[in-house]
Parts: structure tokens; C-alpha cells; sequence
């Protein structure tokens, strides 16, 4: 298949009357009458798109725009409302408890912002779980975990405890856990936004690297377009639980499909300008590109 996640017309509606309002009408009307006239809370509406294989696929909006929601519903950590979800073009909705289960663990693996790391075990340990809860017999596991720690620039620390290390080291062993599953998909949910400026720049490249050797497929969720901009082969940006835009960082700010979007993206459009004309004069010195001055 040439598609990682196929999602159709997703909904997801909080409160008890959120069967109820995925209907006719209510397909037109705003998320804020929708709460005003039944309570419920529209996180997710209408939303599609595909993931493509080998891409990094940025979500991005204002908190509470519904980024964690969409991405709890891909794996079905969630229930949606309606819509459809396939993974590798199999239907994730209709899958038995059992098939959902194996799917997830051969294909999906998360890394969380809190990194999620158990705190009396050790960092080796903390990789080697999700290889224990799928089976995987010890030597091969511990030998495994090794190598991933390794490979987020963590050896030396296999026998600290997660409160050892510092935040950005904690994430890289929430980074290398994910890893270590060899999963299709990385899913990513503002895994960085709790780190120093610095270490979280070092995380994003560290992040390029890693997805470019190993040849994953991510879903990763922020709020800062500087990072989306950044990391994303492309971009989704959601506003109210909808997918404004979906395009490359070029077609965001450089096309942006509406106001939102552009207003959004105005300044990072503006130094992009600025840059460009800035070279345009080391290259060509002679030429007046400003005109008189
Ligand atoms: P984001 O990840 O972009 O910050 P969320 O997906 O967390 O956004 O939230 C989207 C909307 O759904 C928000 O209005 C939020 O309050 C609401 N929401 C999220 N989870 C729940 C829940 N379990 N129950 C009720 N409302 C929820």
C-alpha cells in the first residue's frame, strides 16, 4: 500500500450527546453552537488525510485545537465518533480487540512528552519493556536495547535511573524504547515542548537523523510552527478540530489557504523574505535589488 494511515471523515465529539450530533444539520453548523445547543464538545470534525510511507507528518494547531485527540484515534486509544482509519489500508475500525492489539505492537510506537519512563527501573530496562511485553526472549532484548541506546548517543547510562538523566537524556531513552519495537509508524506527541530551547533544537535534529537512517514513518504533533516547519515533510494545521491546510512548509507559508493560516505563518513568511533578499545581495553585489536608494 502506498499509504501508513488513511483517515476519512473523522469525527471525534466529546459528551453524551456526542452520537447524536454527528448528523445533517449539525455537519454545517460551528463548533461553538454545536456546545451551546447539546454540550458536547466537537475536538475532531471532518477530518482527512493520508500519511505517506517515509515521511515525517507534522501536526500542528493552538492547544486544544485537537492534535492529541486526532493522533489517540489512530491507534484507537480513543474511540472516534465516526469516520474511518486504515493502517496500511487495513480498516483499524473494524479490527477485532485482538488484531487491534497485534497491530499496534508490530506497527505503532509512541513517544510521549512526559517520557513516560519507568522511574525505579533502569534506563536499559526502560528500552528493553516494550520488547518484554511482546515477547521478545531476554538476551535478545537486552542486547537490543544496547544498541538503541547506542544509537540515541546514550551509552555509558544503561544502568542510571530515569531521575539520573537530564530531561533532554530522559526523552532520548523514550526515544530509543520507541525505537527499539523497529515499528512502522513513530508517533509523536509534543515530545518536546516540556525541554530547554537548546536541548529541544538538539532533539529535533537528533530526530531528523534517526527518522533518515531508519527509515521511518512519523506523525508528530506540536503547537510551535518553528519545529513543524522544521521537521515536517508535511504539515496539517488544525484550528477548532479542523484540518486547514495540509501541505508542504513551502505551500504553508508561501500558499497559505487562508487568512488563519497566513497570519499564522506572517512572520516566519516575512524573515523568509527577508533572508532571500539578503542573499540575493551577497550573490549579486552589483545589482541594486532594493532599486534607488
Ligand atoms: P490539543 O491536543 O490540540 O491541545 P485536544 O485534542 O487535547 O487538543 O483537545 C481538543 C478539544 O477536545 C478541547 O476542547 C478539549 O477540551 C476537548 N477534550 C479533549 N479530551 C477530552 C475528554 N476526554 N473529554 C472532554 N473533552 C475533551
Amino acid at each position: 500500500s502506498d499509504v501508513t494511515f488513511s483517515v476519512r471523515n473523522l469525527w471525534k465529539i466529546f459528551g453524551k450527546n456526542a452520537d447524536k450530533v454527528v448528523g445533517t444539520d449539525l455537519e454545517k453548523a460551528d463548533s461553538g453552537a454545536i456546545k451551546a445547543q447539546t454540550g458536547a464538545t466537537v475536538a475532531v470534525r471532518d477530518v482527512s488525510f493520508d500519511v505517506r510511507p517515509g515521511e515525517i507528518f507534522v501536526v500542528m494547531g493552538l492547544s486544544g485545537s485537537g492534535k492529541s485527540t486526532l493522533i489517540r484515534c489512530l491507534t484507537r486509544l480513543i474511540e472516534p465518533t465516526s469516520g474511518q482509519i486504515l493502517l496500511d489500508g487495513e480498516d483499524v475500525e473494524q479490527a477485532s480487540e485482538q488484531r487491534l492489539r497485534e497491530l499496534r505492537r508490530r506497527k505503532v510506537a509512541m513517544v510521549f512528552q512526559h517520557f513516560g519512563l519507568l522511574p525505579n527501573r533502569r534506563i536499559i530496562d526502560n528500552v528493553a519493556y516494550g520488547l518484554e511485553i511482546r515477547g521478545v526472549p531476554r538476551a535478545e532484548r537486552y542486547e537490543r536495547a544496547r544498541e538503541m541506546i547506542g544509537m540515541v548517543g546514550l551509552s555509558g547510562h544503561e544502568n542510571s535511573r530515569p531521575g539520573q538523566l537530564s530531561g533532554g537524556m530522559q526523552q532520548r531513552v523514550g526515544l530509543a524504547r520507541a525505537l527499539a519495537v523497529d515499528p512502522q509508524v513513530l508517533l509523536f506527541d509534543e515530545p518536546f515542548s516540556a525541554l530547554d530551547p537548546l536541548i529541544r533544537r538538539d532533539m529535533q535534529n537528533e530526530v531528523v537523523r534517526l527518522q533518515k537512517e531508519l527509515d521511518k514513518t512519523a506523525v508528530f504533533i506540536t503547537h510551535d510552527l518553528q519545529e513543524a516547519l522544521k521537521l515536517g515533510d508535511r504539515i496539517a494545521i488544525m484550528r477548532d478540530g479542523e484540518l486547514v491546510q495540509v501541505g508542504t512548509p513551502e505551500e504553508v507559508v508561501g500558499r497559505p489557504a487562508n487568512a488563519y493560516v497566513a497570519d499564522f505563518t506572517s512572520d516566519v513568511a516575512r524573515t523568509s523574505v527577508l533572508t532571500a533578499r539578503w542573499l540575493m545581495r551577497e550573490a549579486f553585489p552589483e545589482e541594486d535589488t532594493d532599486g534607488p536608494s
